[in-house]
């Protein structure tokens, strides 16, 4: 799984409250930024809930 987050991002800040581990607000941009890619079956989880909950569509992920 490769997840990556494009320009699309609001900022909503859901995605970073979901999978901290995974996801992180740049203080610059103020959108989210992918800092860890998931290994586990639990950050995987986490990282499709957050696919689930981003309000704009902004998080991709490649299998
Ligand atoms: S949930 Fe979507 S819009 Fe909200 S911060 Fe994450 S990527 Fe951006």
């Amino acid at each position: 799984m490769k997840v990556s987050v494009n320009k699309d991002c609001i900022g909503c800040g859901a995605c970073v409250a979901i999978a901290p581990g995974i996801f992180e607000m740049n203080q610059e941009t103020m959108k989210s930024v992918v800092i860890k890619q998931p290994k586990t079956a639990e950050d995987k989880d986490l990282t499709k809930q957050a696919v689930e909950a981003c309000p704009v569509d902004a998080i991709k992920i490649k299998e």
